[in-house]
């Protein structure tokens, strides 16, 4: 990808960092459960005229290359035993099998040629975004190659080399602890929330408070939970009188669509009105969507209300604050790269026509047979019923009055 031939832009605009390049690309596109994807979610967005200065009017993007994560970078939150065997090359063929399954190294997330690069870089493209939001004139920040929110401290997990999300989330923390230099009246907040079709499990867990204190930094997951389906955690069910009001889940049943979203959105809006956050991280796997093998949701890209291209340019549009988005899951390749594309013009303040045809170019026979950028709904029911949408909404407003009280300590 060629970065080189973005001009400063003097324009007094918001600016939107987008994390990328030839070699990030190269290795994300190795990872095995999503081959190629990143060539195809890069390539599309150029291909849409996503990078060119004047996409929008609104907001104009910089496509900013990312920094190679050291060491000392990822033991912020990573063990010292796992990046030892994740970032020795010699490890993908020679490493110790019982140390792999020690490390969560085998099945779903097996050592794979160029993993020590994709470690330290795709870690250090999340951490490249937030450090690109500490400039005054950008407020949002992308990193598509991101979001890998199962990787826990010392294992690898559910396709997720490095946590990059909790990498990102813990600088955050220490920018906001600081603060800046004007000094501001409260403790700056993060609020997280994540799209993908799985629980958070990996972020969720790293900064789950078992105290009630008056935590800076809320995550809220919306995915699918059941018994038997990935990943098996306590903390994926609705909130309990008892559980901690900064770790929030809130589980959907199958054939989930933009209906039953739109009346799950009015949770999150009573939470993020409650919580006020500084700052936004949102996790937009895309493995809820239609058509992706996973089969679980019914959800289509946008725009309408319920979709999650409108509930990205809610985030976008409507909260105040920075943000960043990062990607996720999302196992249909074609379809990753139409919704991040569209994301990325929302958060441009340009939405694309879910009509537009896809442009020629090196991946387009794979956008058949629609060969256009929406991803529609299908046929599948949705089990969420009027009445457990109800409880999710009663819930979620007793969680919201609890936060708001304890953000007043
Ligand atoms: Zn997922």
């Amino acid at each position: 990808m060629d970065t080189t031939s973005v001009e400063p832009d003097t324009r007094p605009v918001v600016q939107v960092a987008y994390v990328a390049s030839l070699e990030l690309m190269k290795v994300s596109s190795l990872l095995p459960s999503n081959k190629n994807r990143s060539a195809l979610v890069h390539t599309l967005a150029r291909s849409l005229g996503l990078f060119s200065r004047n996409f929008s009017s609104m907001r104009t993007i910089a496509l900013v290359p990312p920094q190679s994560a050291g060491f000392a970078e990822l033991n912020t939150y990573h063990t010292k035993d796992y990046l030892d065997f994740v970032l020795d090359p010699r490890n993908v063929k020679s490493g110790d099998d019982g140390t792999k399954t020690e490390l969560g190294l085998e099945d779903d997330c097996p050592p794979f040629e160029g993993m020590a690069d994709y470690v330290r870089l795709v870690g250090g493209a999340s951490l490249t975004a937030v450090k690109a939001l500490q400039q005054p004139r950008c407020e949002l920040a992308i990193c598509w190659d991101g979001g890998r929110h199962h990787a826990q401290k010392s294992q690898a997990a559910g396709f997720c080399y490095v946590a990059d999300c909790t990498l990102a989330l813990m600088a955050l923390r220490r920018l906001t602890e600081q603060g800046p230099q004007a000094g501001p009246a409260r403790k700056m907040r993060t609020m997280y929330l994540d799209l993908d079709l799985h629980f958070s499990d990996g972020v969720s867990h790293a900064f789950h408070q078992t105290t009630t204190g008056s935590p800076h930094l809320l995550t809220f997951s919306i995915h699918h939970a059941a018994p038997g389906f990935f990943p098996a955690s306590a903390l994926a069910s609705l909130p309990t009188a008892d559980s901690d009001p900064f770790t929030l889940s809130l589980p959907l049943q199958p054939g989930a669509s933009n209906r039953t979203f739109a009346r799950a959105w009015q949770s999150v809006e009573r939470v993020h009105a409650a919580f006020n956050p500084d700052y936004v991280v949102v996790q937009c796997g895309v493995d809820g969507l239609a058509g992706d093998p996973c089969a679980v949701f019914n959800w289509s890209l946008g725009p309408e209300e319920g979709s999650l291209g409108w509930c990205v340019g809610r985030v976008v549009n409507e909260w105040r604050g920075k943000k960043l988005l990062l990607g996720g899951g999302g196992y249909d390749s074609p379809n990753a790269a139409r919704a991040w594309a569209y994301l990325t013009s929302v958060a441009l303040g340009n939405p694309l026509s879910p009509d537009l045809s896809i442009p020629d170019h090196d991946h387009f026979p794979l956008y058949a047979p629609s060969f256009v950028l929406d991803v529609p709904a299908g046929n599948m029911q949705d089990q969420n019923s009027d009445e457990y949408l109800e409880t999710v909404k009663q819930t979620f407003d007793g969680v919201a009055t609890v936060i708001a009280e304890r953000m007043t300590k």
